[in-house]
């Protein structure tokens, strides 16, 4: 069960950075070329900025450094209406980033400098141990989990947080350059507790170990998690609960521009409408909508819905 809006912000604790791409496709960094950015980014910020922009209360636990970098990720998710208090500001570190370039088939390179950021440098805070007091709902991003302080922030936050009946939702989002055993563990740890699972491809598979959808769904639904919402990019999502069955939820047809955010804004707009109380069916149609608005925008952030936008956007 999801705890209601009510019952406290929704937190995350998880890297913050700025992603600078090139405007080419194709293999890489290893000549001279143009890029675009920075652009506010880091999985967790593009999840707790869409929060917001649908009116739900949420906080982050960050670290950025003291750098336009950090100041341009502040400014925005403070601007979106996202409590910043528990950002904290390093003097002594940069601020995350990330080189992301397409390839002809739509896969990215990466270059990320996260744990050796601010990010890698997060720790637990007075500020942070404030708001995961007022929190009712913690969202766990996978690729926060590589960081080992920001797991162990995140379990105290879990902890906290499900003691007094909250709820806690998972993106595993996987990527394989940051993947190691400690974060698969943690992963595992974090999936014992979880009530809403939001993979995507093949993290379903990961998550459950078994390759096959159906039983992978059904191992996943009796081993505690009460939602399960399956992304799937361009041929949008399904719904698997105990209680509601299966929905399907079709994609939006729109031309993709860039891909990346889509599923923490997806993410974040699902958790938000069931956390306000919207059925399943109308929580999929608006996070639906969300990811299909969002790759239409160069940069991960640009793309964060308010409800109106969404509406205008499924009515158009
Ligand atoms: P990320 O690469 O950001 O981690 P993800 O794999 O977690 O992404 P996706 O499945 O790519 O998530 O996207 C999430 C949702 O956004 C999809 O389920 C779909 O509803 C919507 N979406 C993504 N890409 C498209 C697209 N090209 N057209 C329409 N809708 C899309
Ligand atoms: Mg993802």
């Amino acid at each position: 069960m999801l705890a209601p809006e009510m019952f406290g912000p929704t937190i995350t604790a998880g890297e913050i950075l700025v992603e600078i791409m090139a405007t080419s496709v194709g293999n890489g960094f290893l000549e001279p070329q143009p890029l675009i950015g920075p652009f506010p980014s880091g999985a967790p910020a593009i999840f707790v900025d869409q929060v917001a922009k649908l009116g739900g209360a949420c906080g982050i636990i960050a670290a950025v450094g003291q750098d336009d970098f950090g100041h341009l990720n502040i400014n925005r998710l403070q601007r979106d209406g996202v409590d910043v208090s528990a950002i904290a500001v390093l003097p002594d570190m940069p601020t995350g980033s990330a080189f992301v370039r397409y390839r002809d088939d739509r896969t990215r390179d990466f270059i990320f400098n996260i744990a050796r950021s601010a990010s890698g440098r997060t720790e637990m805070t007075d500020a942070a141990r404030t708001l995961i007091l007022k929190a009712g709902h913690v969202h766990v991003m996978g690729s926060a989990l590589a960081i080992p302080a920001l797991a162990d922030i995140l379990f105290e936050a879990i902890d906290v947080v499900k003691a007094k009946g909250g709820s806690v939702s998972l993106d595993p989002n996987v990527r394989k350059e940051l993947m190691s055993e400690e974060t698969e563990h943690r992963l595992r740890k974090v999936l014992a507790v979880t009530d809403l699972l939001l993979p995507s491809g093949e993290e379903l598979f990961f998550a459950s170990g078994i390759p096959q959808e159906e039983k992978a769904v059904e191992a996943l639904l009796l081993s505690g998690i009460s939602e399960i919402v399956i992304k799937r990019g361009r041929d949008g999502s399904d719904y698997h609960s105990h209680d509601s069955g299966h929905l399907s939820g079709p994609a939006f047809a729109v031309d993709e521009i860039d891909p990346t955010g889509a599923g923490d804004t997806f993410g974040a707009t699902y958790l938000t409408c069931r956390r306000f109380g919207y059925p399943p069916a109308v929580a999929m149609r608006y996070a639906n909508a969300a990811g299909a608005r969002n790759v239409t925008k160069r940069g991960p952030m640009e793309g964060t819905s308010t409800f109106a936008e969404l509406d205008a956007f499924i009515d158009s």
